[in-house]
Order: structure tokens, then sequence, then C-alpha cells
């Protein structure tokens, strides 16, 4: 035995420790500070809650933003809101991404010949004031302003400022502005606006393109509606229908899909009033209209129709007898995008159809009517720009607009913003393509930060308050128009009592008591009743004018239209990286927009999925990489509006293309309309394709920033298809409740029973290992496949709670994505057009794979279920990535970066994970200790819905149900029980804590 003494001994040990000491990670030293005078409503460690109204788009949906520490770390969906009733799409998700961007100007900015001039805030105020000043002094309408839609308090107080300024009011800029729905309003039933739409009422529902799970009129809104109607209920469900020569989500999600020739719609549209008068309904029209339907109707005998829409007849015949049987139908008209040239008269044989099919109008509610409406004809818009610098020196005023990208480039707005007797300001935040031409960039607070008020529909008051002190110190709009306007003698000293005084003259709120209920609850949600204009119903001889020469399609051979993005609506949310990175549904695509092509297409022009196209029109020309699917019918090119931004931000500018560049300059001439479908004069292989994108610097290209981007398609798709292996189930609704008989008996694919990770699951006939002993709970979720429409605001939602690291595009094509939550996309093999979706997470499965092969035990089984990642354990072997089934793992290869501020998201309940360790779905562990926390302090159990990790808490349709199975009577253990349940590679025996339900589809 070695003589040690003591002393040697410890000698040694501090040797050791000094040797070691080199190789520890540790992060460089940071400094905490405590608040001399705390604010009120912070407690530290504590969130605070702010009830608030989302504007990234103009639906107006409720939110709740959750700020801790002074900071806003996350958006929810405010339960109160009428509009959307507590969730939230992936956009809504997103707008802390706004706030937080890296590329947020922070200071206004003066063009000086070609170079940008940092200003003061109030410096960029007195220049603004001189040169609006001098404007005035040389005549009327020597100010425009041009906003996007804005609540009823800010466009009064614009009002105000140009009356004063002796100009025109604003004029409201959205591109998507339902110009044809509106006119075709106003001229079926002689009503203005855009009316709330019943959809939850209905038993039969049809959409000439109508994209209303995406973009239209408030997707969150109609998507909870759609589910309520399109969902199982005492065995029955409702039929959704839709005609449109390309697939869209909505459209997916279609029980008939009329995949048309393009152009054909009205044709269809028509046909369909022939034969619901022939059926005999729309006895309570006039007979002098129903004459005049007969007449326009007449022509389109079900084999013309089938002629020349190129539906089959079966396909046809089965949705004029759903027609026919419905009880209670409605029709929806176009898109927002991907009008063709006959979107008006669509959108009128829509209303029409309505008319007769329900002649009361039950399901359309003119008392609610969308705040979007507000917007103007883009021939108005159009009219605007033509004016720039004809009209004498003058000053252009831009609030979060960007028709720069949003228009065709033939259009001139650009030409029109560089005349030297403009001066434009833009009121931006970011160096878009408008805001880059201005010679004023005034940035001011974002939504988030200020006060104002928006309501997405006119019969309520929603309320848009600071939920954290802005990160930037911009003044807000509202104030530096105050001040513009009346100098020191304004009739508020601020904007948030010009604000406060306006809702007492309207009478919304009395005194201090209704204000700050106004404030906790987000606004004023009893419903105001506006009074319903009458309908007047279009006469017979309007009928004919319109409706009695229809223009037969010219067959062209390529079609391109330019449809809404989910992701990135009009363009807007194309710099906030969740965005980028959580891939389109359809296409599986992350960061790019490929051109979707029938496979048909492809190969009639020798050319495969991946080759870079060239597509041309009279109008312009692009190149976009060719994406394959049955989604479109054969000569119908699609690509998704939003990207191809030339500036932007890091994380807009160079990705993917910008469709309008090839769309028509020209609007409808009645409705004043886009039209974002064009006939393509040109289609060719630009010779470049997918398959030599990997040459290292052959086909990329680099940003100003420095970030080389390969030209090839960051997709997340692993199979189009299942190859027979049980994961996305479906069940005939004929079906359902009927015992299912299993091919052949024993423990193979097709019948292995439905395990409970509980100790009633487990069977000494086949199990190894015993049963885990849960405490009290036994954390689980159900997802319901029948209700899942494939949104991915539960992807985006896990993002954001959970601190998952933007990859980027080059990383998503090594497969390194990071996303702990993915929507997963299968097709029929059959056809490769029906769409199943399956949000796929960890399964935390009782017989985890993962945690027997781990070598230092970092995978670990709770007491109560959840399968932890200790990741100051994992040391990066990846044996439990290879192991688990699911590919739900995913491993750190890089220490990834949130480039400041956007690192003030993170949420400081969740470790930022670093290099070499594995992570994934946590079930919102933290969700739940906090709950625990609550639960102890009141000497109680955790109750029934009090943990809803991120995703289950904004899926728009509840598809995601969260709970204990060791409570019997919980809604996750109900869900269970239902015949549809099942798990997903149940029968490798993992026992998996997540049950999906299958999916119902209809035999039509
Ligand atoms: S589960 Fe996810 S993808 Fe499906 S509807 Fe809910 S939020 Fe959308």
């Amino acid at each position: 035995m070695v003589d040690l003494s003591r002393r040697h001994f410890i000698k040694i040990l501090g040797i050791g420790s000094l040797a070691f000491a080199p190789g520890c990670n540790s992060r460089p030293e940071k400094n905490l500070f405590s608040y001399v005078q705390t604010p009120e409503d912070m407690v530290t460690g504590k969130a605070t809650w702010y009830a608030s109204t989302c504007r990234e788009c103009p639906a107006g949906c409720g939110i709740l933003a959750k700020n801790k520490e002074g900071r806003v770390i996350k958006v929810e969906g405010n339960p109160l809101h009428p509009v959307n009733q507590g969730k939230l799409c992936m956009r809504g998700q997103a707008s802390v991404q706004g706030v937080y961007n890296p590329d947020r100007i922070r200071r206004p900015l003066l063009k000086k010949k070609d170079a940008w001039q940092a200003l003061s805030f109030q410096e960029a105020e007195v220049l603004l004031k001189e040169k609006i000043d001098e404007a005035v002094q040389k005549g009327e309408n020597r100010v425009r302003m041009l906003t996007d839609v804005v609540g009823q308090s800010l466009s009064s107080l614009f009002q105000e400022a140009l009356q004063k300024w002796k100009s025109q009011s604003p004029l409201v800029f959205e591109p998507f502005a339902y110009e044809s729905l509106k006119t075709a309003n106003q001229k079926v039933f002689g009503m203005d606006g855009l009316p709330s739409y019943g959809m939850e009422e209905t038993d039969c529902l049809l959409s000439f393109g109508a994209d209303f799970l995406e973009t239209w009129l408030s997707p969150v809104e109609y998507g909870r509606k759609f589910k309520q109607m399109h969902t199982v209920n005492q065995g029955r469900k409702g039929f959704f229908g839709c005609v449109s020569p390309y697939q869209s989500l909505t459209c997916a999600h279609a029980d008939l899909w009329l995949s048309c020739n393009p152009d054909t719609e009205i044709i269809i549209g028509l046909a369909l009033i022939r034969e619901t008068l022939q059926a005999g309904r729309g006895k309570k029209l006039s007979p002098e209209l129903i004459k005049a339907l007969q007449d326009v109707s007449s022509p389109f005998t079900k084999e013309k129709v089938c002629e020349l829409s190129g539906v089959g007849a079966d396909v046809y015949g089965k949705l004029v007898s759903r027609l026919r049987q419905a009880r209670k139908p409605l029709i929806l008209g176009t898109g927002t995008g991907a009008i063709g040239p006959a979107g008006l008269q669509v959108d009128m044989v829509a209303n029409l159809l309505n008319g007769i099919l329900d002649p009361e109008l039950t399901l359309l509610d003119f008392n609610r009517r969308h705040r979007v409406e507000r917007a103007a004809k883009r021939s108005e818009a159009t009219a605007f720009f033509d004016q720039f610098g004809k009209e004498g020196e003058g000053v252009l005023i831009l609030n979060n607009v960007n028709p720069v990208f949003a228009l065709p480039p033939s259009n001139g707005i650009a030409q029109g913003l560089k005349q030297d007797s403009l001066f434009s300001v833009s009121f931006s935040n970011f160096m878009d393509e408008t805001s880059q031409l201005s010679d004023l960039i005034f940035p001011v607070r974002l939504p988030l930060e200020a006060w104002d008020e928006f309501s997405g529909t006119s019969d309520i008051v929603s309320m848009v308050q600071p939920t954290m002190a802005g990160i930037t110190g911009a003044p807000h709009l509202g104030d530096v128009f105050l001040r513009l306007a009346y100098g020191e003698k304004g009739p508020a000293k601020n904007f948030q009592q010009y604000l406060s005084i306006r809702l007492s003259s309207s009478g919304a709120i009395k005194d201090e008591k209704d204000w700050v209920n106004m404030l906790r609850e987000g606004g004023l949600f009893e419903r105001q009743s506006s009074g319903a204009p009458t309908c007047q119903w279009i006469s017979g001889d309007e009928v004919r004018k319109t409706l009695g020469s229809v223009l037969l399609p010219k067959t062209a051979e390529l079609s391109f239209y330019a449809a809404p993005s989910l992701r990135f609506f009009d363009g807007r949310g194309a710099n906030r990286p969740w965005l980028c990175e959580v891939p389109d549904p359809l296409t599986k695509v992350a960061w790019q927009s490929p051109v979707s092509v029938n496979p048909q297409t492809l190969k009639q022009h020798g050319i495969k999925q991946g080759d870079v196209l060239e597509l041309k029109s009279q109008w312009g020309t692009l190149e976009a990489p060719a994406y394959e699917t049955e989604g479109v019918a054969p000569g119908v090119l699609l690509m998704s509006l939003g990207q191809g931004h030339t500036m932007f931000g890091r994380y807009a500018e160079g990705m993917g293309t910008n469709p309008v560049k090839v769309l028509p300059v020209d609007t409808d001439p009645v409705s004043g309309s886009p039209i974002y479908k064009v006939n393509l004069t040109s289609f060719r292989f630009t010779g470049r394709s997918l398959g030599s994108a990997h040459t290292e610097g052959s086909e990329g290209f680099r940003t100003q920033f420095g970030i080389f981007h390969r030209q090839s398609l960051a997709h997340t798709d692993g199979s189009k298809v299942q190859h027979g292996r049980k994961i996305a189930l479906t069940v005939q609704l004929k079906d359902l409740g009927q015992e299912i008989k299993e091919k052949k008996p024993g423990l193979g694919m097709w019948d292995f029973p439905l395990v409970l990770p509980l100790p009633e699951g487990y069977d000494k006939k086949r199990d190894v290992y015993p049963p885990h002993d849960h405490h009290i709970y036994r954390w689980a979720m159900a997802v319901d496949l029948d209700r899942c429409i494939g949104c991915a605001a539960c992807a985006a939602a896990c993002y954001a709670e959970n601190n998952v690291a933007v990859v980027g595009p080059d990383r998503i094509r090594e497969g390194r994505e990071m996303a702990w939550l993915s929507v997963e996309r299968y097709l029929d093999e059959e056809t490769m057009r029906k769409v199943t979706f399956l949000p796929m997470l960890c399964q935390h499965c009782d017989n985890a794979p993962c945690e027997s092969v781990c070598p230092v035990y970092a995978p670990h089984h709770s007491k109560e279920g959840l399968n932890n990642q200790i990741y100051n354990r994992c040391i990066g072997t990846r044996f439990c990535s290879q192991n688990c089934p699911y590919k739900v793992r995913r491993f750190n290869w890089f220490d990834w970066k949130w480039p400041k501020p956007l690192n003030l998201q993170l949420n400081p309940d969740v470790t930022v994970r670093s290099k070499g360790v594995m992570e994934k779905c946590s079930f919102c562990v933290q969700r739940i200790k906090e709950a625990h926390g609550r639960a102890k302090d009141e000497n109680r159990e955790i109750r029934e819905g009090e943990v809803q990790p991120a995703c289950v808490q904004t899926c728009p349709t509840g598809a995601l149900v969260f709970g204990s199975l060791m409570d019997k009577n919980s809604r996750v253990r109900k869900q269970v029980e239902d015949p549809r349940a099942y798990q997903v590679l149940g029968y490798l025996n993992t026992k998996p804590a997540v049950f999906y339900l299958k999916k119902v589809v209809q035999e039509i």
C-alpha cells in the first residue's frame, strides 16, 4: 500500500482540479442587478400578463402577452376575446420576433444622396414638421398618406391631421383588400362591406377558393368554426367541397375537390345555379330574378360544364347531390389572392347561390363586419401612386405599408418615390423595399409597445396596450401625429389620453373603472349591434348584364397563380425567423418558395423536381425551383406570395422569389381587384438543378450579411407516404362505431393492442421490464387527427416557449432542424391528393427506447411519466436518437445564435441548450412545475386543464388535449377510450403517452 499522508493527498487533489479547470465550459461572467425601485406590477420570477390585440394581420385576434422582468417572452390567445377565443395562429406567435428583430431600425434615418444619416427622434420630427408646413403653404392636397388598416382612433387622428393640412383623408392600403367580394356584396345584396360567416352552423360548405384556414378574413376564427362543422358529431360530419385548380391548405381538407381547369370556376358556379333552380330551390326570390338566373345559367348543362372545366361527371354529380340535400348550405367565393379575371363574377355567383339556397341569408351577418373592409381598392391604390409627383411638390406619408414589394414592378411606384419634388417619410421599423426608397425612415413603437385600439370586427372594441416598454426609444405614432398636427395645443396631451377621450365620447367607457376593466379583459366584447342593413336583391337586368356574357376560358398551355401564404401573409411576416423555419405544411419546404407543378406537366416538359425553371409572362420573368405535386391541376403552376424580398433584413433578404414579378399591373375594371393569375408566355428549364446544388459555391449566393445560401430545396420531408407503417390513420365515417376486424391475430403491426403507459398496460407475456410507479400524475396527450388542419401554430408556439433554435436553410438541408414538434404531412399512395396531417413530438413512452441505450442515463423517466432529458448529463453519443423510432430527438451540432436583441425573447424558465447536447419535447415541463408550485401553495392537487403545453394552448381547432391518465375523468383519459384512439408505431410496444385519434373521412 502506498504511504500517502493527508498533506500529500490534498496536494494531488489540488493539482488534479487545476488540470480539469481549463476544460470546463464555463459561460462568460454576467452581472445581475436588482431594482432600486421595482415597478409595482413586477414580481421577479413571476410573469405579468397583459391583454392586447394582435396586429400581424387585419383579423384582430385578442392576445395575452407574457411579460417577465420587463420583456415580453411569449404571446398567447386571449380566451375572453370573441374573435379567436384563446387561440392564435403561427403569425401571431411570431409577433415577438418583430419587436426583438435584430434588423429593427433604432433611429430615424435621413437619406443624404445614397447614404443614410441617423437623426434623433426630435430632429426627425422637426424636419418632418418643416416639410409638411412647406407643403401646406403651397396649396391644397400637398400632404398625402398611405396607411395599413388601423383602429378607429388612430384613423380619426390621421383624418384630423390631414384636414388641418388641407389634404384628403389617407388611403388605406392592404394587398389583400377583398375588392371583388365587397363589390359582389354590393351588387347582389345591395350591402356594403364584409360580413361575418356562420360557418359553424352549416352542414354543407362550398368554397370557390376562399382560403379561410390561411389568410381569408379571420383564419383563427374560421379555423375554429370550420372544425365545429367538419368534425364528427353524433355520427355525422358536415360536408366541405372546394372548386379550385389548385389545392391550398384549406382545399386540402375538402371532402370533394373539384380540380378544375383555370378560369372555369364561373362555369361551374353557373351550372350549380341551374341545378339548384331545377331542384326547386330559390322560390322565395322574385320571379324576375329567378327568370334572369335561369336565362344566364341555362347554357351550362352538366355535359358542357364537365367538358370545359375538366371535372369528372361523377365528381360534379356528387357535389350537386350534396347541395340539393343540404339543410343549411353556405357558399364562399374566391380567396384573397389567386384570383383570375372572372373573380367578381365568381363572387357574385357564390352570393346568388347563397340567395337561392338560403334566401334569408341566415349564415351571413352584416351586423358583424370585418374591419379589413376599410381597405381601398387596388385600382384606387394604383391611381394614388400614379399621382406621385404629378400634383407638384408635396409630402408623402407611408405608415406600415410596403407597396413596392406587394405590387407588380411594372406599376412604377419605385420611380414615383424617387421624384425630387416629393418628400416621402416611411413610418416603419424595417428597411424594406418601400422604406429604402423613402427620404426619411421614422421608426415608431410596435403594437406590443403601444397604446391603441383595433377591433377586427365591427361589433366589439378591442384594446391594444403596451405589454412592455419600448426597446428602441421610438415614440408612439399617435403622439407624433398629435404634435405634428396640433403642436402644444392638441386635444390631448398624448395618444393614450386621446384614445380614452374618444372611447368615453363614443359611450364605450363611462369612467376609469370601465377603462381599467377594458385593459384587464382586452376590450369590450358585449356585442354592439349597429343595425343590419336590409338586403336589396340584384335586379334581373343586372344579372343578365354581368353574368350573361361569361367569357369561356381561352385555353392557355400554362397558367400561373400566386397564392397568399399561411406563413408570411402578404410578405409582412417574411423577416420572422420562426415563420421561415417552420416549413410550409403542404410542400414541407422551409425558407423558400418553390413553384408547384403537376407531375404530368413536368413530364411533358422533360423537367424534374428541383430543376430551376424560368417563367415568363408579358409582365415579367422569374426563376424558381420546381416542386412536384398532384395538388395542382395539369398546366397550373402555383407559387406562394410573401418571399423574394430584396430588402427586409437578414431572414427575408434573398429568400425565395416574389411571384408578383410576372403578374399583371392591370386591375379588374369593375371591382378594382388585382389579378393574381396570369397565362405564361414561356416556361423553360434553366439548365440548373438542385442535384448540383451541393457543389460548393456553384449554385449559391451571398447576402449582404455574408450568409451563403445554396439554391436548393430546404425541405423537412422524410417521405410523402407512409409505406404502410401505420402512422397517420383514417377511418371511414360509415365505419365509425363498428368493431374493426384485425387482419390477423397476434402481436403484429395491425393487431397490437392499445396499451396504456400505466401499470395496467403491462403484460408479462410481452413485457420484459416491470411497470413504472407513477406518482399522482401520468402526463399524456391526445391528438385528434380529425381536428388537425395542419396550420402549424403548435409548431411555432413550441419554438416560442422552449427556446428552440432556428438553424436556417443550409442546416435544414442537412436534416439538422431543431423543431421539437413538427406537423407531418402524409398523402394517400393511390391518388397522392388526399392529405392527412399529424403533429409529431416526443411520445414520452413508458417503454422508452431512448432511455435504455444511454450510457450516462441522460434520458430519464420521471415519477409523472415524463421522459426528461438531463442536459448537463448528456455527453452527445446520440444513441438515444438512433434508437427512437419517432425521430423526434434533436442534437445540437452547434451553439445556435440568437442575434441581439432576439435573445431577449428567450424564456428564462427553459435552458438554452449548448453544442453537443440532445434535446426534445418536454411536454413544457416548466409549465407543469409552475402548476405544481401553485397547487402546493394552495394545498391541493393540479386541476384538470390547469397545465396546457404551448402547442395545446394555441391550437385553433382544439385538436390537442393534455392531462393526466391517472385521473379517470380527465379529458385525455376519455379520449383514449374513443374507438378511434391508437398509438403511432404502438406495435413496437414503446407504450407512447401520445394517443392519436384517427381522421374521419367520408366517402362522397
Ligand atoms: S395540432 Fe397544430 S397543426 Fe393541427 S390544427 Fe392544432 S395547431 Fe394546427
